[in-house]
């Protein structure tokens, strides 16, 4: 058993903090970091124009998984980015208009709690709604936290600890009658889960390059028009006057092709990769129950690439030490695990200390290689 142990290769089970690159996008990075030369702005030349043309490429194709129109999509930096400039950037309208209040829940990523926290310092109002023992925020809750003066109503699609999917179509229609803003950090879950984005309810929709087989460092904010009006953003930067003047900056063509090319994948092959996630999560619950896991989060309601489980007695740097030859695995999000602190998502949920101090998630993909789920069983048994 020893010997097997040192001839296992480690297997990256960490898809949730960032993805392998999808060999297509691979080519069109490679292509435009290498062998392509033009800056997208560059009005004066071919070489501009192609680079141009294949920014409106990857507009289209990140376009089309939500069915929202290529004008509609403003590239950035990643999902960080695109949260920033939803909720702050709102913030401008909501002084004038009046709106100074702001509904979002306690399970959300750091990148929209964080600027929530900044404008509620600056006088706004704030409604943070829990999630249940599920993982699950309430459409209902969301509806009786509205009021007359609700600006935005921030919620995730899918959680990046649990892979919990929230309620994103039910939320939208209680929202119906309400001018509210919707935006949906949908980072964990774009060109994964399709359909519940695909509602015009939504106005905002976050989107990163690097969850879904893309490179990091490029993402995308969805700004879906109500009729003919864009939602009223205030840009955070001033500059060129790229991306409707919201999000000035050169585009880096490398990225944002790649970022197409991920999305066009992502939409196309959605189907395809979840079938092989399933089928990766029962080896993974068939090796793992007979250790006595609590899963958290509703197995029901989780995207299939997802596990965040813990082991009655077994803390979760013990385990993660224990099994380091193995797997690459996490105890919460890549974010904020230099500065180890218990998940604010499952103390949300209102799991026993000893399940949040005991948790680890393990996210893979439809290129995650074959694991031996028996051996890592063996190697958590041993801790006992
Ligand atoms: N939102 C969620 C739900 C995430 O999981 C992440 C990445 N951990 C982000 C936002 C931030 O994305 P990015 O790394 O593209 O800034």
């Amino acid at each position: 058993l020893e010997y097997a142990y040192i001839m296992t290769e480690c297997v990256y089970l960490d898809c949730n903090a960032t993805t392998p690159l999808e060999p297509s996008v691979r080519e069109k990075l490679i292509q435009w970091s290498c062998d392509e030369i033009g800056n997208p702005g560059s009005r004066t030349h071919e070489f501009g124009l192609r680079a141009k043309r294949a920014v409106q490429w990857s507009r289209l194709q990140v376009a089309k998984v939500v069915n929202a129109s290529s004008d509609e999509v403003l590239f950035t930096s990643g999902a960080t980015e695109s949260n920033n400039i939803a909720i702050l950037g709102l913030a401008p309208f909501g002084d004038t208009s009046g709106k100074r209040h702001l509904v979002t829940t306690s399970i959300e990523h750091k990148s929209v709690l964080e600027p929530v926290e900044m404008l509620e310092a600056r006088g706004f109002e704030v409604s943070v709604l829990k999630a249940d023992r599920t993982g699950s925020v309430s459409p209902k809750d969301i509806r009786s936290a509205l009021r007359p003066d609700t600006l935005l109503v921030s919620v995730m699609h899918v959680n990046n600890e649990t892979g919990v999917r929230q309620p994103i179509d039910k939320i939208a229609r209680e929202m119906d009658g309400h001018n509210a803003f919707f935006h949906v950090d949908a980072a964990q879950g774009f060109g994964k889960d399709l359909v519940p984005l695909r509602s015009r309810r939504i106005d905002l929709i976050s989107v990163s390059s690097h969850k879904i087989y893309g490179p990091v460092g490029v993402g995308a904010l969805i700004a879906r028009r109500r009729g003919f009006e864009r939602p009223p953003l205030t840009p955070l930067l001033y500059g060129g006057g790229q991306e409707n003047g919201l999000r000035p900056g050169t585009l880096p063509t490398a990225l944002i092709t790649s970022l197409g090319e991920a999305a066009r994948t992502g939409g196309h092959d959605a189907a395809q990769r979840e079938e092989c996630c399933i089928a990766i999560r029962q080896k993974a619950l068939a090796a793992l129950a007979p250790l006595g896991i609590r899963i958290h989060g509703d197995p029901d309601l989780c995207l299939p690439h997802v596990l965040n489980f813990s082991i009655e007695g077994i803390d979760s740097e013990a385990l993660m030490l224990a099994v380091k030859h193995l797997v690459a695995v996490s105890n919460g999000s890549a974010c904020t695990s230099q500065s180890y602190k218990p998940s604010h998502v499952l103390q949300a949920m209102g799991l026993p200390v000893s399940s949040v101090s005991g948790a680890i998630r393990i996210s893979w993909c439809h290129m995650t290689p074959n694991i031996n789920w028996h051996l890592l069983a063996d190697a958590i048994r041993a801790l006992r």
